[in-house]
C-alpha cells in the first residue's frame, strides 16, 4: 500500500520510513444501510433500493408484453421511494402499453390486469412523502409522463379493435 517516494542521495532506505500498514482506520462510511431491526412500530423500516431514500414502500411494479403466443411477465420488487417508484411505474407501464396488447390472452386479460396493478402501484408511491436520496446517489429518472410520449398512443389500435370485436359480438348475438 505504502509506496515510499524516496529522493536519491540520502543513503539506504531504513525501515522506519514506512508507515505501519496495520492501522486501518475506516471513517464511518455510509453504505452499511442496515435495516432497522427490533424497532417495532417504525413507520418506514425500509429504504429505497434505487437511491437509499428513507421513506419507501415495498410494492411490486409489473410489466406485461405479449405478441401472439409469446408472453412475458416482468416485475420489479421494491422498496422504492416516491420518486423512484413513480419512475419505475412509468417505465414499465409505458412498455406494457406499447408491446403488451398483441396477443389474444394479453389483450383481453393480462394487459388490463397489469395496468390496473400499476395504477395501484402509482397511487401507493404517489402517497409517500418525498424523500431525499442518500449521499452520492440520485433518484431514478422519471422521464416525461406516459401520456406525453407519442408511442403510448399505439395502444389505441388494439383497444379500438377490441371495442369493434365486442360490438360485433353483441350486435350479432341477439
Ligand atoms: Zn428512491
Amino acid at each position: 500500500m505504502a509506496t515510499p517516494h524516496h529522493p536519491t542521495g540520502h543513503g539506504p532506505v531504513t525501515g522506519n520510513q514506512y508507515d505501519a500498514p496495520g492501522s486501518q482506520v475506516h471513517p464511518p462510511a455510509w453504505g452499511s444501510s442496515a435495516p432497522v431491526t427490533g424497532g417495532h412500530g417504525h413507520p418506514y423500516p425500509v429504504v429505497c433500493r434505487a437511491c437509499g431514500g428513507r421513506s419507501a414502500v415495498d410494492f411490486k411494479v409489473r410489466a406485461h408484453t405479449g405478441i401472439l403466443v409469446m408472453m412475458r411477465f416482468e416485475h420489479l420488487d421494491g422498496p422504492f421511494c416516491r420518486d423512484c417508484g413513480l419512475a419505475v411505474v412509468r417505465q414499465m407501464t409505458y412498455r406494457t402499453l406499447i408491446i403488451g396488447w398483441w396477443g389474444p390472452l394479453s389483450l383481453v386479460i393480462l394487459n388490463p390486469l397489469t395496468l390496473v396493478w400499476n395504477l395501484v402501484a402509482h397511487l401507493k408511491y404517489r402517497a409517500l412523502a418525498p424523500s431525499a436520496p442518500a449521499p452520492g446517489r440520485t433518484h431514478l429518472d422519471t422521464g416525461p409522463p406516459v401520456l406525453r410520449r407519442p408511442l403510448a398512443y399505439v395502444t389505441l389500435i388494439p383497444l379500438a379493435w377490441a371495442v369493434w370485436v365486442v360490438t360485433q359480438i353483441v350486435s350479432h348475438s341477439t
